[in-house]
């Protein structure tokens, strides 16, 4: 269990860490400064605490723990249950994060290029992005299709037998300086798989060009704009409402209608580019990770888990 030829397992000391002191000491105040005697609804929402409580006991051996017995040094050795947590706990975090890093390397993610797409929602759609689940969703789908279709139009243009594309899509809720900004990276296999009669065989693509990305952002923005308006985010007729009285997202919905008639990515040079933004939503594509170059795969898995929340399609 403990390998004692590479190194005695010798477990963490999590309540000296500066972040358990700095919890320690200041949850019950932190947790206070929430509550307003006159509103009943006050208070640190439920999950929230959770995570904090359990940030407070993950590790420590006196909130519980397994006995482990080792053969090879014939010694028990006390094993401290972890918290699990998502948000606050770093030693979870970071085991959370080598995982699937090692699971998508190892067990999804089949040894071709990949190439990353990052998808940015303008600033206005943040919060809506933020709380409602099924708008995230939605910006998930069209972004992730609008990449397929462009990767199998291609395959059919070069008449590739039924393409098949792949990506997995981690959704990024904060930028490092914990500001919400709900963004999205996702690892696309760069080609497609091709369905010939030995089976199927991987084709890279070309890297793509401004048009591309363009026409992958109006995609996604026209898309969003639809789907906003029809669920009823924004007022009917917020065109003719006063400016002053608009959400941010019903200014980002107006000022889009008052946008002259978009620019037909046709009518763009066609050149290699590796970012470009319409409607307040931009694309960037520049990480390539060449086939076989295992540290590359992991560095951009682990790079993309910080908060991780894969999502994996196949079409
Ligand atoms: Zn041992
Ligand atoms: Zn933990």
């Amino acid at each position: 269990m403990c390998a004692q030829a590479v190194s005695e397992y010798k477990p963490r000391k999590p309540e000296s860490g500066i972040l358990h002191r700095l919890v320690s000491t200041h949850f019950d105040e932190f947790v206070e400064s929430f509550e307003d005697p006159d509103c009943p609804e006050s208070g640190l929402p439920t999950f929230v605490r959770k995570e904090f409580e359990g940030f407070l006991d993950c590790g420590i051996l006196e909130r519980g723990f397994v006995l482990l017995f080792c053969d090879r040094c014939q010694r028990e050795h006390a094993l401290a249950f972890s918290c699990k947590g998502r948000a606050i706990c770093p030693s979870c975090g970071a085991r959370r994060m080598q995982e699937t890093a090692a699971h998508l390397v190892d067990d999804v993610l089949p040894d071709v290029a990949l190439r990353q797409y990052v998808l940015s929602p303008p600033f206005e759609l943040r919060g809506l992005l933020a709380c409602k689940r099924e708008v995230l969703a939605k910006m998930v789908s069209f972004f992730v299709r609008a990449i397929f279709e462009q990767l199998t139009g291609w395959a059919r243009c070069q008449d590739l037998p039924e393409p098949k594309c792949g990506a997995v899509t981690f959704i990024q809720r904060f930028t490092k300086t914990l500001n919400i900004s709900p963004h999205l990276h996702v690892l696309v296999l760069d080609g497609v798989f091709a369905n010939e009669e030995e089976g199927p065989r991987f084709v890279e693509c070309p890297a793509p060009t401004n048009r591309d990305l363009l026409s992958l952002a109006q995609s996604v923005f026209k898309k969003m704009e639809k789907f906003i308006a029809k669920r009823g985010y924004i007022r009917s007729a917020s065109d003719a409402l006063e400016e002053a009285s608009l959400t941010p997202v019903e200014r980002w919905y107006v000022r889009g209608l008052a946008e002259p008639s978009m620019l037909s990515p046709s009518r763009i040079a066609d050149v290699r580019s590796t970012a470009i933004a319409c409607g307040g939503f931009s694309v960037h594509a520049q990480v390539r990770v060449a086939r076989g170059d295992r540290r590359g795969r992991e560095g951009s898995a682990y790079m993309r888990l910080v908060r991780p929340s894969p999502k994996i399609n196949f079409a």
